[in-house]
């Protein structure tokens, strides 16, 4: 995709490895008085317990993200853990030609491929755990995998922390509060900010 420039709002792109906190992260800021606007995500993954289509995810089957892929609906997508992710386009561009920031919470690729169609737009945010460890007790405090599903999110919980050098800003999730307050600070000060000059 050739990079899209003169768009006014900003992406903020959250990473962080599954289990390690984002949407707990996100869903502080969505509820505080940042003007952001989530983009909901679509997926193959059947829901876990207490996630609402249209608001964590709109789930749909696997016949209907590939037809999405065929129409290039989805700005970016991916496939994790066997299940296809992807971001809706319009939805976000709409916003960002309002001039309104978006807040994508995405993997790695997904982040990288963003940052390449976006490049004046995106701010790259990377969350933490604490350790590899704390990582493994909070995928298991969430009783949403299995024990082999779990082995399988550390390893590429592992591949992902190192590559957060590539992102612009690196958050580590020990307690709640301070690693919430470090993001809100990095939105709000890049939310002043002017977009990137072009290349
Ligand atoms: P992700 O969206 O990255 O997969 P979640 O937000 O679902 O992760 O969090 C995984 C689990 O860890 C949840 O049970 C959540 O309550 C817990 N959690 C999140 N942040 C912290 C933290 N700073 N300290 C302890 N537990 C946390
Ligand atoms: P989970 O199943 O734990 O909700 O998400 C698994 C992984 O998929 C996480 O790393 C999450 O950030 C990523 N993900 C969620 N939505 C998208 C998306 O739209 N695009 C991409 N590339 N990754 C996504």
């Amino acid at each position: 995709m050739t990079p899209k420039t003169g768009l006014k709002g900003k992406i903020f792109i959250v990473s962080a490895p599954s289990g390690c906190g984002k949407t707990t992260l996100c869903k502080k800021l969505l509820k505080d008085k940042v003007k952001l606007h989530q983009s909901v995500s679509i997926t193959t993954r059947p829901p876990r317990r207490g996630e609402r289509n249209g608001a964590d995810y709109f789930f749909v089957s696997a016949e209907e993200f590939i037809r999405m892929i065929d129409a290039k609906d989805l700005l970016e997508y991916e496939e994790n853990f066997g299940f296809l992710y992807g971001t809706p386009k319009k939805a976000v561009e709409d916003l960002l030609h309002k001039g309104r920031n978006v807040l994508l919470s995405i993997d790695v690729k997904g982040a990288m491929n963003v940052r390449k169609s976006y490049p004046q737009n995106s701010v790259l945010i990377f969350v933490m755990p604490p350790s590899m460890e704390e990582l493994k007790n909070r995928l298991e405090s969430r009783e949403a995998d299995t024990a082999k599903a779990i082995t399988n999110r550390l390893k590429v919980a592992k591949q992902e922390v190192a590559c957060r050098d590539k992102y612009d800003y690196v958050v580590v999730n020990d307690r709640l509060d301070a690693a919430y307050k470090k993001l809100k600070d990095i939105i709000l000060l890049e939310g002043e900010r002017p977009c990137r000059d072009p290349q």
